[in-house]
């Protein structure tokens, strides 16, 4: 288990890219999907680099590496119980962790607000930068903003450096102060190497205030116990790092800053299976400075031990290097190089830095279609049960059902425990089924999509769902870990089930080739029920959630789409259809679907032939999740979209060909799709304010107009 995925991680996945562990299940577990490299950080802000130039997308990496990637915050360790804690949702348990997930913000006391920002996690100052520089480029902080940095070590000069860079690009007026408690910057580094860093921020007007140690912000100014003070409308914090909280609330050995005391093994020096590497670890005996450069040295040493570990090896030494030589960027694209007494400058050395820094992220880039090495790995019995025979072990469920809270509902009559569940049934019952195998790495967020998808069917009959029975496979695993794979994967469907107030009668577990999850889903019906016969002349279309989860979920799996659209993917597939038919309901729809595998034409074309009636859909309106257009452009599309592709003989695409990607969105496959719904004219606009607010992405698609067309239409491109 590696929690975070910071710079000596992403060596341990490369690595296991290279030469997988068999035998050995890796689960990454990271708050940010994207790893910043420190090295490129400067050069971003000061507008080098891309977003994408500066950062590992963990997603690709680890399923290179057949590890499974879990995004989720770790907020505490309970290392007797081998159980990490995440924020919002069930511990996952571990037999060998290794922790590098960075330092914490360290603001010396002072409260984060609106106005002072600390630079890491850099995940959360990023968005924080835009957003400030399109308030200074709207004018909103004044005709010349004033913005103070805090920190006098190479992380505060180069952010100075460069966010001065960045602001006189873009011709902003500024007023910038680097503050610093010493009575020099670069105190760590040579005199000529201080020099130089002093003079280049007098040359771009950045005033340096000393011996400024920073013990409040009032009122819109910096203060100090000796009396200084600092007017400046934002604040950039680059001092040093703090140690996060938990793991010396979780009973691990900590140094007195807080930090994970590990010998010259990278490994705890209180508990055997638990390693550290990078800022958050404290080195006995090898004090050095919290830096990037350390983290990067320590991943060779962490993966050959926990290689080892696993193994019931002996471990190997680390001998951390005393100094390292430090490239210093200027802002512009010159750099200097400092260590021990050492001093050069000039556009060379940024080149090298250039050079060195693409050579090292080059190292992570992941070529598409990689193999998937887990399932290689796995070992496999040479023989193994089907039918009842491979049914999951009686005390393995026992003990997941103790764990789950089974959601209960007053319809069970006799639940989870009989040879059958007992149901009250209504007079008008309806009744559904769906399910299909895992196509994400993490079981609970797969169990919270699986039972969406299965409520989803009853919401666009515009019923009541009341209670679901599960089938549930897990592939073949240690004991241990198919009983945490089935909890987990069964915690996210229950509480999808909780938040719906629907019950858990029932179900059947078995072992399989590979995690599956389906649900029967039995619900209240209303009076009358909402059919897909039922769409009326002048109905407009709406349509609950954006489209493109089959080409981001086959980007996914070959690697290839961006972490943070999968995640936005994910996010929209958990997303409940449940209110959205509350609302249909308020504004007197009675024809609705919910958009699945055929697509969102598939099934449109599936109620215009329903009702007899032709429609006019306009594919600009379409909303598409941030990636899908980009990947289906660049041909990779689910297996399914070549067959949905017949819905499109239905419609004459008008304003671009059948090919453009805008219009292979509309046969993209999804799962857990919104609800397309038919919607008076009058109705519609109070219908849509409501669904925004609910937080809907909704979108008027199309209208029901021609007979002409039964069962097909128009499709209209700009
Ligand atoms: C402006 C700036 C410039 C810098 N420039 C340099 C430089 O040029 N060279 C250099 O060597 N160093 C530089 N540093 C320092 C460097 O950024 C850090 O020392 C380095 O990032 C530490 O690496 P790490 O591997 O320990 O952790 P990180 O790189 O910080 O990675 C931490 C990982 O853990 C994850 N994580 C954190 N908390 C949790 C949690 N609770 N649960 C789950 N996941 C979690 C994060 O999402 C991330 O994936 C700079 C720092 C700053 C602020």
């Amino acid at each position: 288990m590696l929690i975070g995925g910071g710079h000596s991680h992403v060596q341990v996945l490369r690595s296991l890219r290279m030469r997988p562990l068999a035998g050995v299940r890796t689960t990454v577990i990271t708050r940010e999907l994207h790893t910043p490299y420190s090295g490129m950080l400067p050069g971003l802000i000061a507008g080098h680099y891309q977003f994408d130039d500066a950062h590992i997308d963990l997603g690709p990496l680890a399923q290179s590496a057949g590890a499974r990637l879990i995004a989720a915050e770790v907020t505490g360790l309970d290392l007797d119980g081998a159980c990490v804690h995440l924020r919002d949702r069930p511990p996952v348990r571990f037999d060998l962790l290794s922790i590098n997930s960075g330092g914490a913000p360290s603001l010396g006391g002072i409260a984060a607000n609106g106005a002072i920002i600390p630079v890491k996690p850099i995940g959360t100052f990023l968005p924080y930068w835009q957003a400030l520089l399109c308030a200074w480029q709207n004018g909103e902080l004044g005709a010349r903003p004033r913005l103070a940095i805090v920190g006098g070590g190479a992380g505060g000069v180069e952010l100075a450096l460069s966010v001065v860079y960045a602001l006189d690009r873009l011709g902003l007026p500024r007023e910038v102060t680097l503050v610093a408690a010493g009575n020099d910057v670069l105190a760590d580094h040579n005199p000529r190497v201080r020099r130089h860093f002093r003079r280049r921020l007098e040359a771009v007007g950045v005033a340096v205030r000393l011996g400024f140690e920073v013990t409040a912000f009032e009122d819109g100014r910096l203060r100090s116990d000796s009396g200084q003070a600092l007017q400046t409308e934002r604040v950039l914090w680059v001092t040093g790092v703090a140690a996060p909280a938990w793991p010396r609330q979780s009973g691990l050995a900590v140094d007195e800053a807080g930090f994970v005391r590990v010998d010259a093994t990278l490994r705890s020096i209180s508990h055997q299976q638990v390693f550290a590497a990078g800022d958050v670890a404290a080195l006995d005996g090898q004090p050095r400075p919290k830096s990037g450069v350390y983290a990067v040295r320590e991943g060779p040493t962490l993966i050959n031990n926990l290689r080892r570990a696993a193994a019931g090896e002996r471990l190997a030494a680390y001998r951390a290097q005393r100094r390292a030589l430090a490239l210093i960027s200027e802002g512009e694209r010159r750099a200097v190089a400092s260590r021990g007494w050492l001093f050069a400058e000039g556009v060379w050395l940024w080149r090298v830095k250039n050079f060195i820094d693409r050579r090292f992220m080059a190292r992570f880039e992941v070529p598409a279609n990689v193999p998937d090495h887990l399932r290689d790995a796995e070992p496999m019995a040479a023989m193994r049960c089907g039918g009842c025979g491979a049914k999951l072990g009686a005390d393995l469920l026992a003990r997941v059902l103790r764990r789950l809270q089974v959601p209960d509902q007053a319809d069970i009559l006799q639940g989870v425990g009989d040879d059958a569940a007992v149901i009250a049934t209504t007079s008008r019952t309806v009744a559904t089924v769906d399910g299909f195998r895992a196509m994400i790495d993490d079981p609970y967020r797969f169990g919270r999509i699986a039972a969406q998808h299965a409520l989803s069917d009853v919401f666009a009959m515009g019923a009541v769902p009341r209670v679901a029975l599960a089938l549930v496979s897990v592939p073949l695993m240690a004991d241990t870990m198919m009983e945490d794979e089935l909890y987990q994967v069964m915690a996210g469907a229950c509480e999808v089930f909780r938040d719906s107030a629907v019950g858990l009668a029932g179900g059947h577990s078995a072992e399989a080739a590979e995690l599956s999850l389906g649900f029967a889903v039995l619900g209240q019906a209303p009076e009358a029920p909402w059919q897909k016969g039922l769409l009326a002349d002048g109905d407009r279309l709406l349509m609950t959630k954006p489209l493109g989860v089959g080409a981001l979920m086959a980007g996914h799996m070959r690697g290839v789409a961006k972490s943070r659209d999968t995640q936005r993917a994910i996010e929209s597939m958990e997303r409940s259809n449940g209110a959205a038919a509350d609302i249909f309901k308020k504004h007197g729809v009675h024809a609705a679907t919910d958009v699945t595998g055929f697509g969102l034409l598939g099934h449109l074309a599936e109620m215009l032939r329903a009702s007899g009636v032709g429609a006019e859909v306009d594919a600009n309106a379409v909303p598409a999740l941030p990636g899908a257009l980009a990947l289906i452009d660049a041909g990779i599309e689910s297996t399914l979209a070549p067959s949905n592709a017949r819905a499109l003989d239905d419609f004459e695409i008008v304003g671009a060909p059948p090919t453009d990607a805008r219009v292979r969105l509309l046969i993209d496959p999804q799962t857990s799709g919104g609800l397309l719904a038919g919607v008076a004219e009058p109705h519609v606009s109070a219908c849509l304010a409501e669904l925004e607010q609910a937080g809907y992405e909704v979108a008027v698609v199309g209208r029901i107009g021609s007979r002409s067309q039964v069962g097909g239409g128009v499709v209209r491109v700009d």
